[in-house]
């Protein structure tokens, strides 16, 4: 196989990162396959690419089998916020299984390399800080987050279990907290939120006091990230931790984004979702030492484009 011109499937690729990783693929010259069905993302997103001669949209849901020729697959259909993927988290689980299980078969009738988009989720709310990826976890199987975790976790088994029982070529990257243009107005996470209600002059809402944390990664780094991953040596499996150690409490972004935005908008402190993790940070020391692999773009960097891209949606 050449290092050019591979098809590559990308489920979720209509969604805010599979969109990048879209562009950023067709811009290394590859043929691209985004498969989506429009749960958490509409075709704004990939709009611009569809007279690509190189890029095809397929509307699908990965719980369902799909047939196609491929030699890798990025697997990111899910919906990634809170709000959305507890809306049906009945089908949020079976589109982390069933869509793995589709995946992983696709995978291993095509010969194809298949990178899971996994998550920090899997570490639940942590015990162990930072969160190196030989922690298990703590993680509830019965709470209103556990669709989400639960799913990405039983994923994981699949992709090591393609791994040992059929030699599976599997890449499972855990990303933490991504934020960027092309994550949608209503999507529901904080950088979002809080961008938009600044933004608007509408109330931040804080949920809780405001001291749990978040590490928050750059989508342009993330995306260089699961590139790196998907292209490493066969050997490397991973689980990989992806994401930026530099950790903020959401005051502190709340703070930051309303002076960035020179927004007079008012912090108001609502109810902290059941379940909510209290501190989150990647150590990515493997990322490092394997992929050569560290983030470039600090959070206030990071946040210009992402408030630019706002302020054009308005
Ligand atoms: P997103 O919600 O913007 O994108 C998810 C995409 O998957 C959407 O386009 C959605 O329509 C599609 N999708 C959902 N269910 C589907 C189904 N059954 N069949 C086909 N398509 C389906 O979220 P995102 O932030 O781009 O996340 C992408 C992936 O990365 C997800 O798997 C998510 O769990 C993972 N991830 C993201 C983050 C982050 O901070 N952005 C962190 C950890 C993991
Ligand atoms: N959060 C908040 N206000 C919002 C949205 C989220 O205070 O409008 C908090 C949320 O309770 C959590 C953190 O910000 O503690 C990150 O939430 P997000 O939904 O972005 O991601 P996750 O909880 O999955 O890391």
């Amino acid at each position: 196989m050449s290092d050019r011109g591979k098809r590559i499937l990308i489920t979720g690729g209509a969604g805010f990162l599979g969109s990048h990783l879209c562009e950023r693929l067709l811009r290394e010259g590859h043929e691209v396959l985004c498969v989506d069905n429009f749960y958490t993302s509409t075709r704004r997103n990939i709009t611009h690419l569809l007279e690509h001669p190189c890029f095809e949209l397929m509307r699908h849901d990965v719980t369902l089998p799909l047939h196609v020729e491929v030699d890798q697959i990025y697997n990111m259909a899910c919906p990634a916020s809170p709000i959305h993927y507890q809306r049906d988290p009945v089908q949020t689980t079976k589109t982390s299984v069933h869509g793995a299980i589709n995946m992983l078969g696709l995978a291993k009738r095509t010969g194809a390399r298949i990178l899971q988009a996994s998550t920090s989720e899997v570490y639940g709310d942590p015990q162990v800080h930072p969160q190196s990826e030989n922690y298990w976890g703590n993680v509830s199987p019965i709470g209103v987050r556990s669709c989400y975790d639960e799913g990405k976790r039983c994923a994981e088994t699949l992709f090591f279990d393609y791994w040992r029982q059929h030699n599976l070529p599997i890449k499972v990257a855990r990303i933490f907290n991504t934020y960027g243009p092309k994550m949608l107005p209503d999507d529901g996470r904080v950088v979002s939120n809080f961008i938009v209600q600044a933004l608007a002059g509408s109330d931040i809402t804080i949920y809780g006091d405001g001291s749990q944390s978040r590490s928050f990664c750059y989508v342009d780094d993330l995306v260089e990230g699961l590139i790196r991953l998907m292209e490493s040596e066969e050997a490397l499996t991973g689980p990989i931790n992806l994401g930026n150690p530099s950790e903020y409490s959401i005051s502190e972004l709340a703070t930051k984004v309303v002076n960035m935005t020179n927004s007079r908008s008012k912090i108001v402190y609502a109810p902290l979702p059941q379940d909510d993790p209290t501190r989150r940070q990647p150590d990515i020391t493997r990322a490092k030492a394997e992929l050569g692999w560290e983030p470039g773009i600090e959070l206030d960097e990071g946040l210009k484009p992402t408030i630019d891209y706002f302020q054009a949606q308005v």
